[in-house]
C-alpha cells in the first residue's frame, strides 16, 4: 500500500479506504499492552553509585578555585540557552551585574554535555538557535550539528558579557530567601556563599540522564557509555565527525531507539565491527532532508531582523496543532520543517469540520484520520528503504504519531541495510538482563564489548520532583521549601512566578508557552518576560516582587480546568505520558497555556508592554 502526503499543499485528507482504521487501532492497543509496566518512571535509575563515573565531565577538567563571597544583582542557575537568553535579555534592559552558574565547564547546557556522534538540532536551526538577529550568526545547515550549537552558546556568552561573573563546574546546594534583606543566599558545592537580589532558574527539560532499570546492569564487564557523556577516548573520533577507529574491532550494543538513537546509530554503524540495536519501541522516522541552509533563509537572516519573522511563522504554523483552531491567523510558512508541516496539516484537518458540526469528538475524529494516514506513510517508508522484510516489519511503529516525539533522519533506516547492523526486536519488553558478557533478550545472550545507553532523561517531573531534579533546596519566604510548596504539583503564574518565592523566576516549559518542538524559542520569550519584570521593579524603586496567592491560585485553577498535558494516557508508554501511569494532579499540571502558544505569547507581550503586572506585588525591603 503506497500512501503519500508529501505534497506541499496542505489540504485536509480523507481516510484512505485501504486503511482499516479499526484493525490498526486494535494493533495499537495490543502493542501498548506489551509495553505497560507497573513501575512506570521508577524503572529508571540515575548515573549514581557504580555508574557515578559515567556522570563525570568528559570535556573539561575541574580546576580548583577560591570560593566566592560577594553580591550580584541577578544570578541564574543553569548555563544552557535558558540562562543565556535571560542574561542577554537582562543585558538589553541595562542589567549587567549577572552571574550564571552551571555544573558544566562552560555554557551550552544540553549541547555542552551531549556530544555523541551525529548530534544535531531537531527543530530547524533558524528557529532553534536563539538570538540570531542579535548575534548576526547565520547557521550553516538547515539542522546544524552539535559543535555549531555549542559555539553559538559561547558566542552569546561572550557577546553579552556573561563569562565575567560566571561560575562553572559549580552546583547550587542550598538557596535561601533572606527575609528583610530582599535577596537570596546561594551556597554551592565549591564552598561559595554569595547573595543575589534576583534569582533565575532554568535547568532544561531534559538535563538529568537516566539509565534503564535492567537487572544486572552493574555487572557488565565491558565499557558502558551514556549518550549524554560520550567517551571519545574509548571510541576514537570526535564530535566534529572524525572516524571512530576505536570501534572497528568492537561488538557494540545500543539500548534505546528514541530521538538520540536515531542520530547516533548511523554514525556508530559506520565504524562498529558489529552493532546490535536493542529496540523496545520503534520511533517514527520521516525524511529530514538536511543540507546547507537555504538561500532564502540566508537572505532573510541577513536582513537583521529575519529571525523574528521566522519565529512568528514557526509558532503560528506549529501552534495549529497545539492550540485551538485559529481561523483568520494565517502566516506564510517560512520555516517549512517537519513541525510546521504537521501543524499546518492538523489545522487544515480541524478546519475541515463544518462549523455546524463542530465538537471535540468531530475534531478528534478528523485529526485521528490524518494521524492514521501519517503513520501508514511512515510504515511504508520503512518498506521502501529497509531491504530485509523481517527487520522492516520490526521497525514499524504502531501508535498515534504524537504518542512519541516524531522522528526525522536521512540515514537511520538505511543503517539497517548494512551487514554489520542487527536489530534485536525485544517485542516491547526491553533487554531482560545484562550479564558480565553482554545483553540478554528472550533467553539469548548477545556478547558485547561496549553498551551505549541511549535511554533518555528524566522528564515531566514537575511538582516536588522538579526540586529532586534540580539537585538543590530552594527555601523561600517563611522557610517553605519549593518541594513542599509543590508537593501536589507545580503551582505558578505563567510557569515562572511562584508565590512564597519573591524575586525568583523559573524558565521551563510547563504552564506557559510550552513549545514542545522548540524549547529555545520558549526560553527566549520567558527571558524577555523576566527581564521586563525586573526592569520595572527596579524602575519603580522597589526591591521585591512576588506573585500574589490569589493570582497564582486563579491561574492554577484555570490550568486544572482547561489545561492538557502533552501526552495521552492511552498512548504507548514513554516520557510524554508519565510512562503509561494514570495522570495524577501533578502530571495534569504539566500542561501549557490552554489557549495555545500564540495566545500565550500575545498575552505576555501585552502584559509586559502595559508594565502594570497587577498579579505581581511589589514592595520595598523592610530593612531599607
Ligand atoms: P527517549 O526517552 O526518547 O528514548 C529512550 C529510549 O530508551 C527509548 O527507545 C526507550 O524505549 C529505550 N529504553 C528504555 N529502557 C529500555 C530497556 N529496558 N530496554 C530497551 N530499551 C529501553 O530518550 P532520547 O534521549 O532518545 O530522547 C529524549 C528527548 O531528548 C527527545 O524526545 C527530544 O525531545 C530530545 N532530543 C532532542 C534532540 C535534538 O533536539 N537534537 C536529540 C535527541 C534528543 P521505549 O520507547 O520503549 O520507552
Amino acid at each position: 500500500m503506497k500512501i503519500s502526503l508529501t505534497d506541499q499543499n496542505t489540504a485536509p485528507v480523507e481516510l484512505d479506504e485501504r486503511i482499516d482504521a479499526r484493525a490498526t487501532r486494535e494493533r495499537y492497543d495490543l502493542e501498548r499492552e506489551k509495553r505497560l509496566r507497573t513501575d512506570g518512571v521508577h524503572q529508571y535509575s540515575r548515573l549514581t553509585d557504580e555508574f557515578a563515573e559515567l556522570a563525570d565531565d568528559p570535556w573539561m577538567p575541574v580546576v580548583e578555585r577560591e570560593p566566592v563571597f560577594d553580591h550580584v544583582q541577578f544570578t541564574f542557575i543553569g548555563g544552557g540557552f535558558a540562562g543565556l537568553c535571560a542574561g542577554a535579555q537582562l543585558h538589553k534592559q541595562g542589567i549587567t551585574d549577572v552571574r550564571i552558574i552551571d555544573g558544566a565547564g562552560d555554557f551550552g547546557g544540553v549541547w555542552y554535555w551531549n556530544r555523541y556522534p551525529g548530534a544535531m538540532c531537531d527543530t530547524k536551526s533558524v528557529v532553534y538557535m536563539p538570538l540570531l538577529d542579535e548575534t548576526g550568526h547565520i547557521p550553516t545547515e538547515k539542522w546544524v550539528h552539535g559543535p555549531e550549537l555549542l559555539e553559538h552558546a559561547k558566542r552569546i556568552g561572550t557577546q553579552f558579557d556573561l563569562y565575567r561573573k560566571a561560575l562553572f563546574h559549580t552546583m547550587a546546594t542550598t538557596v535561601t530567601w533572606d527575609e528583610g534583606h530582599s535577596r537570596w543566599i546561594v551556597e554551592t558545592d565549591r564552598g561559595d556563599r554569595f547573595t543575589t537580589q534576583f534569582l533565575g532558574i532554568g535547568l532544561g527539560p531534559l538535563s538529568v540522564p537516566k539509565l534503564p532499570g535492567i537487572p544486572g546492569i552493574e555487572k557488565f564487564a565491558g565499557k558502558s557509555i551514556h549518550t549524554a557523556r560520550w567517551d571519545y577516548s574509548y571510541t576514537g573520533g570526535d564530535a566534529a565527525g572524525a572516524p571512530m577507529e576505536g570501534l572497528r574491532d568492537k561488538r557494540v550494543g545500543v539500548v534505546g531507539t528514541g530521538a538520540t538513537a536515531l542520530q547516533l546509530i548511523p554514525e556508530v554503524a559506520k565504524y562498529a565491527k558489529e552493532l546490535f540495536v536493542f529496540q523496545r519501541t520503534p520511533s517514527t522516522v520521516a525524511a529530514r532532508n538536511n543540507g546547507p541552509l537555504e538561500a532564502e533563509a540566508i537572505e532573510l537572516l541577513s536582513s537583521g531582523n529575519g529571525q523574528e519573522r521566522l519565529l512568528e511563522s514557526f509558532s503560528v504554523n506549529w501552534d495549529g496543532f497545539i492550540g485551538q483552531p485559529a481561523p483568520g491567523i494565517e502566516v506564510e510558512d517560512l520555516v517549512n520543517d517537519g513541525w510546521t508541516d504537521l501543524g499546518r496539516r492538523m489545522r487544515a484537518q480541524i478546519h475541515s469540520v463544518p462549523p455546524e458540526e463542530f465538537s471535540m469528538e468531530a475534531m478528534m475524529a478528523a485529526v485521528g484520520e490524518l494521524d492514521l494516514m501519517l503513520m501508514e506513510e511512515r510504515r511504508n517508508r520503512i518498506d521502501e528503504i529497509v531491504t530485509d522484510p523481517k527487520t522492516a516489519e520490526s521497525l514499524k511503529p504502531w501508535y498515534d504519531l504524537f504518542c512519541k516525539r516524531p522522528g526525522y533522519h536521512d540515514e537511520y533506516l538505511e543503517s539497517f541495510n548494512r551487514p554489520n547492523v542487527h536489530l534485536v526486536d525485544t517485542d516491547g519488553k526491553g533487554v531482560s538482563e545484562i550479564t558480565e558478557a553482554g545483553a540478554v533478550v528472550d533467553g539469548e545472550e548477545y556478547p558485547l564489548d561496549v553498551i551505549i545507553y541511549a535511554s533518555g532523561f528524566e522528564y515531566g517531573t514537575g511538582g516536588s520532583e522538579y526540586v529532586k531534579r534540580a539537585g538543590f533546596d530552594l527555601i523561600g519566604r517563611d522557610g517553605t521549601d519549593l518541594s513542599e510548596a509543590w508537593a501536589d504539583g507545580m503551582e505558578t503564574l505563567h510557569g515562572m512566578h511562584v508565590h512564597g518565592f519573591p524575586n525568583m523566576f523559573i524558565i521551563q516549559l510547563f504552564q506557559g508557552s510550552f513549545l514542545g518542538a522548540n524549547v529555545t524559542q520558549a526560553n527566549n520569550y520567558a527571558a524577555q518576560n523576566l527581564a521586563a519584570v525586573v526592569a520595572q521593579v527596579l524602575a519603580e524603586g522597589n526591591d521585591e516582587v512576588e506573585v500574589s496567592k490569589e493570582a497564582q491560585d486563579a491561574y492554577v485553577a484555570m490550568l486544572l480546568e482547561f489545561g492538557q498535558p502533552f501526552g495521552r494516557p492511552d498512548c504507548t508508554p514513554g516520557y510524554y505520558n508519565d510512562d503509561g501511569q494514570p495522570f495524577g494532579r501533578s502530571f495534569q499540571l504539566n500542561c501549557g497555556y490552554p489557549a495555545g502558544t500564540v495566545a500565550f505569547i500575545k498575552m505576555i507581550e501585552q502584559w509586559c508592554a502595559d508594565k502594570e503586572f497587577p498579579e505581581l506585588e511589589r514592595r520595598k525591603s523592610t530593612n531599607a
